[in-house]
């Protein structure tokens, strides 16, 4: 057990040195932390102290941030660069100095490229460090300057929502910013758990006062999550991966009654009915058909919905109904229905209730689709990455494949960038850089396959790990570095998707043991392989961080110098009026067009018509799953639908290894009284959780605030297999499968059916 704290009454003692910090993990938020600094030790970590205001309300941390203390000086923090001394993902390894482990890093690299060329090289995908000078950026910037490297497109978080909302939108850019929910009258969070989840610091806050200023809030989810709890004047409980049924029923609904805003659709959109339908496309395949049933015979009506998604008739008609006479309104989802096995269905479906009510490009409506918005960002650079000679990227959820058939993955995998006469990648991943990244094992679907993967020594040569612990990733590196977190260096961070702000992120100690930051790893390998100008450019990290800030001094008069901003620790942008994406194009569309072929919103794609792809046909539909429900043959054999919601504790799998975080909220499987009765489980038990890829062991939270036939495991516990392969630490990723959606071959890890058991 690590001590506890010492007990600090930091008002009143002034031997304390204040540092202005931040925490920058990948929970969408950016808040800020105070690091309480007495004999080169941080005692104490508070949040943001400046005076709390509507306009400009503070960036308060999180319990994960403010627990913070616990994970920099935790017993088990990688101090050392370690080589492996035991089989691969045995987690054995013997300390080495940095010289000796930049020397065989370097040595890797250059057999490696000789071999097999720099197609071969892979810069994992992780956002463990997700500042401005820190993960994977700074691998992928030295990988280009050593010659290229397989890229990648798609992440782990929205892959199905950013390749499906464009075909209908022109864009994945649908987010209004938070600020414009107070214009709301109803807000409709579909799968959308700020509460816990966070998705930009704040977020929670802003729904709290579009309550306040009169919204109603509705939200539809199959757990009764914090922000249901918390924010909702109504919560629906959904079978998991029926989101499209839902809204199928939910536009049957608007259009048997005439609810729907004809106008709008006639004005600004294609393919809804028949008349408005594309040139070419056939009679018979608009939305209005394919919804009324008179496209396949089956009417998608609310009895039709509530046998796939558990939801009464009554109550759909009664979504319905207030949805489409509540204007303005925002339906605005999350990210959850995007990982699931048809994720780019209710991603289209989403944006098309958004345009059947008019509430597209409304102060207070919503566009659906992806509710965060990506144009309203900081002015302030990105590290540069230069040039990849490698123009051939895979989407990132196929590495695996890349590893094992990479020579056989061509355009139908999703692969881009293949130069004419290259029908396939030109070699297999052979060398592995992961950067502050728990995606190579942990958070990847289907652990136990890449372990096999991983372990092979006939595939992957050489794996590169630069961390802050012995994560289960990390156990599968040849070399293992060992990485600074950000109270051990300057950096800057800058809120993602909605936000406004830029935080720096001084540093408050010295690095501890032998830790470094990535850039001055990467900048040391870079020199080793005499490119160490070209990397670094001459520039110190802080030269580097004054260089991004450029454009933020010259578009905001009032960012002040360097060195005050440092002290300050926060600069926040100010806009003139909310972002309301697609307004210009409800003003005039003929002059603001959208960037869809018809400059339109396609209800029905011609281009989604044109590639013709399995599972993904123009108008969005309902497709029950595989691994779904009753109507999936596996269903007999595993039960209960389960998924990993993001838990409150972790950022993905940061934090895992907290003890003060643990202890609040321990790992556990949320199952509902009735299933839990069923197998004579009670509260508190022990149980197997199974299916054909493998079995995982945890004690059970048996709570009505799951529906039944459902089982939630929070994702981010790390893998911690015991002698016989079973987890003993509750990793849903043991459970969850590889196969890919079907059209962005994205993620579909909400996507699973498993058994549980008494163990
Ligand atoms: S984990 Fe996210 S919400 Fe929590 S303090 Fe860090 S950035 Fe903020």
């Amino acid at each position: 057990m690590l001590r506890p704290s010492p007990q600090v009454d930091v008002n009143s003692d002034s031997s304390f040195t204040v540092v202005p910090s931040g925490c920058a993990h990948n929970c969408g938020g950016r808040c800020v932390l105070r690091a309480w600094v007495r004999g080169g030790r941080i005692q104490r970590i508070t949040t943001d102290a400046r005076p709390d205001d509507l306009h400009d309300p503070q960036l308060r941390a999180c319990v994960r941030g403010r627990a913070y203390l616990r994970r920099l000086y935790h017993p088990h923090r990688l101090l050392h660069p370690m080589k492996r001394v035991g089989e691969r993902g045995e987690g054995r390894f013997a300390r080495v100095g940095w010289d000796e482990a930049i020397e065989r890093v370097c040595a890797a690299m250059l057999r490696a490229r000789d071999e097999h060329g720099p197609d071969a090289f892979f810069n994992m995908h992780g956002t463990g460090g997700a500042s401005h000078l820190a993960g994977s950026q700074m691998s992928a910037r030295l990988l280009n300057f050593f010659g290229g490297h397989l890229r990648h497109h798609n992440s782990y978080s929205s892959a199905a929502a950013r390749w499906a909302a464009p075909f209908t939108l022109g864009t994945d850019d649908c987010g209004h910013s938070p600020d414009d929910w107070v214009n709301s009258k109803l807000i409709l969070l579909w799968g959308y758990n700020p509460a816990e989840t966070v998705f930009g610091t704040n977020t929670a806050y802003r729904l709290k006062l579009a309550r306040r200023a009169g919204a109603r809030i509705v939200v539809v989810d199959p757990r009764l999550s914090m922000t249901a709890q918390a924010l909702a004047d109504d919560w629906i409980p959904l079978r998991p991966g029926t989101d499209s049924a839902l809204m199928d029923a939910m536009a049957f609904v608007m259009i048997a009654e005439g609810l729907h805003d004809q106008a709008f659709l006639d004005r600004y959109c294609v393919g809804f009915d028949e008349a408005h339908l594309p040139p070419g496309a056939p009679p018979g395949s608009s939305y209005r058909s394919y919804v009324l049933g008179e496209a396949d015979g089956t009417p998608k009506s609310p009895a039709w919905a509530a046998r796939f998604t558990q939801i009464p008739a009554d109550r759909i008609e009664g979504l319905a109904r207030e949805y489409a006479g509540t204007r303005p309104a925002a339906l605005l989802p999350g990210l959850a229905f995007n990982r699931r096995a048809y994720g780019e269905q209710p991603v289209r479906g989403s944006i098309t209730l958004a345009a059947m009510t008019g509430n597209i490009g409304l102060p207070g409506g919503g566009a659906g689709g992806v509710s965060y918005s990506v144009s309203r960002q900081v002015p302030v650079a990105e590290f540069p990455l230069g040039h990849n000679p490698v123009p051939v990227s895979i989407p990132v959820f196929l590495w695996t494949d890349a590893v094992t058939r990479g020579r056989s993955l061509g355009p139908a995998d999703g692969v881009t960038g293949l130069p004419p006469g290259q029908p396939t990648l030109r070699s297999d991943i052979r060398f592995i850089f992961n950067t502050a990244g728990n995606t190579l094992i942990n958070q990847h679907a289907n652990v136990n396959r890449t372990a096999r993967i991983l372990r092979d020594p006939s595939l992957v040569d050489f794996i590169v790990v630069l961390d802050q612990f012995l994560t289960p990733s990390a156990k599968f590196a040849d070399i293992l570095l060992p990485a600074t977190t950000w109270f051990e260096k300057n950096d800057l961070c800058t809120v993602w998707g909605l936000g406004d702000s830029v935080i720096f992120m001084n540093k408050a100690v010295e690095p501890l043991g032998e830790c470094r930051s990535d850039f001055e790893i990467c900048a040391a390998i870079a020199r080793g392989l005499g490119l160490g100008h070209q990397y670094t450019e001459g520039k110190s990290e802080l030269e580097w961080l004054e260089w991004m800030l450029g454009p933020a001094r010259a578009s905001d008069p009032s960012f002040p110098p360097f060195d005050e901003f440092r002290r300050r620790g926060v600069h926040v942008f100010q806009h003139a009026r909310p972002h309301v994406p697609f307004r210009d194009f409800r003003e005039d569309p003929a002059r603001t067009p959208l960037r869809t072929p018809s400059g339109r919103i396609e209800i029905y794609s011609q281009r989604l018509a044109e590639l013709a792809l399995d599972q993904v046909p123009p108008i969005p539909v309902f497709i029950p799953e595989w691994e779904g429900g009753p109507w999936d043959p596996l269903f007999a054999k595993y039960p209960l639908q389960a998924f990993g919601r993001h838990f409150q504790r972790r950022t993905h799998s940061i934090y895992d290894n907290v003890d003060w975080l643990e202890e609040a909220m321990p790992q556990r499987l949320f199952m509902n009284p009735i299933d839990a009765a069923a197998r004579d489980i009670e509260d508190g038990d022990e149980v197997r959780v199974f299916n054909d890829r493998g079995e995982i062991r945890l004690r059970v939270r048996v709570t009505r605030r799951i529906m039944p036939g459902v089982v939630d495991i929070p994702q981010g516990a790390w893998w911690s297999p015991d002698a016989s392969g079973v987890d003993r630490r509750g990793n849903i990723n043991v459970l969850t499968s590889e196969r890919p959606t079907p059209g962005a071959r994205g993620n579909a890890q909400h996507t699973l059916l498993v058994q549980v058991a008494r163990a």
